[in-house]
């Protein structure tokens, strides 16, 4: 029998949700009493009843998390215990990664083999941040002025709020959450709406790990509450991954009470195989790096840029593999193709195909929807494509790859850079000197050589140009959640050696 969601988290006792919100460590109901549906993409069925939180919830949520920050129920602990939490968060993490695994995959059909170690990979990023936490440190610094010792201390910022998307709900909130909490920040966490639940399970192992009640709070919603959280006041730093144009609105948001922001938000990669191109290879690459997830993925590779000499059997190629990958059940590891994440993402990658129709583009596979349950859409290539063509230019977040030519190395640079993001690019070439000079050539915030979509903690990632701001893991992601404080200390060396009436000592 097919394996079922968790579809009750706690009882308000009120008649709520069965998935309520999560505030000041008290699971409650929206205050309205509002709901949505959570929804399966792959039964193309509901199967759980979600809080709705207004603005009302949103703000006793950071209201929570705001008194928690203040009186230091977690700052105010040696960085050690925090980091002691932080390593019993991630021992429950693997306890309950089956479950985990699984709540993800009943919310946005990603695959089974995908989501298992994708979830390793969650408790690997919170044993790395509890590993830093006792690393945070400010320096000591040579004065600029006679008679003082200067140093620098690193702080936590407050209240983060943590705006995750539908994709990899648990690993992309893992990289916030984990340094804003290493870091000493409380957190409020507002989980994509067609992925809600798994982040409230996440959120109840915190509160089993001894973080405190109002240090990590969930509130679920749409666009309503995402905003209303993002103009809270109180909210010191945003940190989102999402579309482009929700992170551009996010940013403007928060510059209206000059909150911070880190921005994960879309790409166009170009995948890019040179003439001595260990093909084999280079076209494992090219396929996981469109159809792994579907190809809903902010680095997939979704511009395929091949030498001539090339083409026509990377076309070929393709296209035989494309319409052999096996769709099914996600749950099933067998499964090579699981559905888009919900009918929303199928309406709009079925709106690419019907822009790729009126643009008469060369369709080699695909371009249609699967004719079976679930909203599959068919792995799907286009050939010889014109860099102008919105297919070229608009992440479109499906199976969807567009194939171009080039004859050298410089066409190739030209190619790749003439986009708006700047989020990865794959290398393919066997000449060692040509790889690193793509590297330097390239504007984008991860380079793959002979490999792609490769991620993990210790390495940076983030985007160029409207791919976004500012870089989530490796070591520096920690800092991303503090400010840092410059401190003067004046030695008390005697008066004359100040002058003027106030002594230049305090001047600017
Ligand atoms: P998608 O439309 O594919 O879900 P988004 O980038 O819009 O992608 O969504 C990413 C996250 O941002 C989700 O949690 C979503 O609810 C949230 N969101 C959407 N619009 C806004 C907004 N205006 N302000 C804050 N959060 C938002």
């Amino acid at each position: 029998m097919r394996a079922q969601p968790r579809s009750t988290l706690r009882t308000t006792g009120d008649g709520g949700a069965d998935f309520p919100l999560l505030i000041d460590g008290r699971w409650v109901s929206a205050r309205d009493g509002a709901r949505f549906a959570a929804h399966d993409p792959y039964l193309e069925q509901d199967w759980g009843e979600v809080a709705d939180a207004g603005p009302a919830d949103v703000d006793a949520a950071v209201v929570s998390a705001h008194a928690a920050f203040i009186d230091r129920r977690w700052s105010g602990l040696l960085a050690g215990e925090r980091a002691r939490r932080l390593l019993q968060l991630a021992d429950l993490l693997e306890r309950d990664a089956p479950a985990l695994v699984q709540q993800q995959i009943f919310e946005n059909g990603k695959l089974i083999s995908e989501m298992r170690p994708g979830m390793a990979a969650v408790a690997g990023d919170c044993r790395f941040f509890a590993g830093l936490a006792e690393t945070l440190q400010g320096a000591s610094v040579p004065p600029s002025r006679p008679g003082f010792t200067t140093f620098t201390l690193r702080e936590p910022m407050g209240v983060v709020a943590a705006i995750t998307p539908w994709n990899t709900p648990l690993g992309l909130l893992a990289w916030k959450l984990f340094p804003a909490l290493a870091a000493g920040n409380t957190v409020v966490i507002k989980p994509s709406e067609v992925t809600p639940t798994s982040t409230l399970m996440l959120a109840e192992l915190a509160l089993e790990a001894g973080i405190p009640a109002g240090v990590v709070n969930v509130v679920t919603g749409a666009a309503r509450t995402g905003a209303a959280l993002v103009a809270h006041p109180l909210v010191a730093k945003v940190a989102f991954t999402g579309s482009t144009t929700t992170g551009q609105a996010i940013a403007a948001q928060a510059a209206g009470h000059t909150a911070r922001v880190t921005l994960e938000l879309g790409g166009k990669s170009p995948n890019i195989l040179f003439a001595d191109a260990d093909l084999d290879r280079a076209i494992n690459g090219v396929m996981a790096g469109i159809f792994a997830a579907s190809g809903q993925s902010c680095m997939a590779g979704s511009r395929v840029l091949v030498h001539s000499t090339l083409f026509d059997r990377v076309c070929e190629a393709l296209a035989e593999r494309g319409s052999r990958l096996i769709a099914g059940d996600p749950l099933d590891p067998a499964t090579q193709l699981g559905p888009l994440a919900s009918r929303a993402q199928l309406d709009k990658v079925l709106g690419y195909f019907e822009i790729a129709r009126a643009e008469r583009l060369r369709c080699l596979v695909g371009g249609q929807r699967l004719p079976r349950q679930g909203y599959f859409v068919a792995p799907t290539v286009y050939a010889d494509v014109s860099p102008d063509s919105r297919l070229a230019r608009e992440e479109i977040f499906g199976p969807v790859a567009v194939v171009m030519r080039f004859d050298s190395e410089e066409q190739a640079v030209a190619m790749a850079n003439d986009t708006r993001y700047g989020l990865a690019a794959g290398v393919w070439t066997e000449d060692l000197r040509l790889a690193h000079r793509m590297i330097h050539q390239l504007r984008a915030g991860t380079i793959w050589v002979n490999n792609y979509r490769i991620i993990g903690h210790t390495l940076p990632f983030g985007g160029y140009g409207q791919s976004g701001i500012g870089r989530e893991m490796g070591a520096a992601a920690l800092e991303a959640y503090t400010e840092t404080k410059s401190v003067w200390i004046d030695l008390g060396n005697p008066v004359e050696f100040a002058t003027g009436p106030m002594g230049d000592r305090h001047g600017l």
